[in-house]
């Protein structure tokens, strides 16, 4: 999957600015941040969408809200609030086809999206 871009960021081929990584799943930084924190939590394994997750990968998308747990803790959200979406298909908005949530927070966030 080299010419996907999570993929290539993971890598190292693309820059970003890494916040996490455990070896298994990474966080970086938005490139274009829709709230004062916006990162992006995303497994090295390459699911397209969500509807590729498997039971064998339960353990592995149940680690990513550990993951983002701790980054909204580490960055003073857990009091206020945060929101952690994931995007799936064109009409939800999905952009990069390598799954990834988004960990939103530091605003008050509107209800329901566009
Ligand atoms: P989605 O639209 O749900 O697929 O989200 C894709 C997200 O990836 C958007 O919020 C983009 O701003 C973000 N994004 C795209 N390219 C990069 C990049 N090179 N580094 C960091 N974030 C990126
Ligand atoms: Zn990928």
């Amino acid at each position: 999957m080299s010419e996907c871009l999570f993929c290539m960021i993971d890598k190292g081929d693309l820059p970003a600015e890494k916040v996490y990584d455990d070896g298994r799943v990474f966080a970086i930084k938005d490139i274009n941040p829709q709230a004062p924190v916006h990162f992006l939590v995303i497994p090295k394994k390459h699911f397209s969408t969500i509807l590729e997750i498997e039971k064998d990968d339960h353990e592995l998308i149940g680690s990513i809200y550990s993951v983002a747990n701790e980054l909204a803790k580490k960055n003073g959200l857990d009091k206020a609030g945060f929101r952690v979406v994931v995007n799936c298909g064109v009409e939800a908005g999905q952009s990069v086809f390598h799954i990834h949530y988004h960990l939103l927070g530091g605003r008050s966030l509107k209800w329901p999206p566009g």
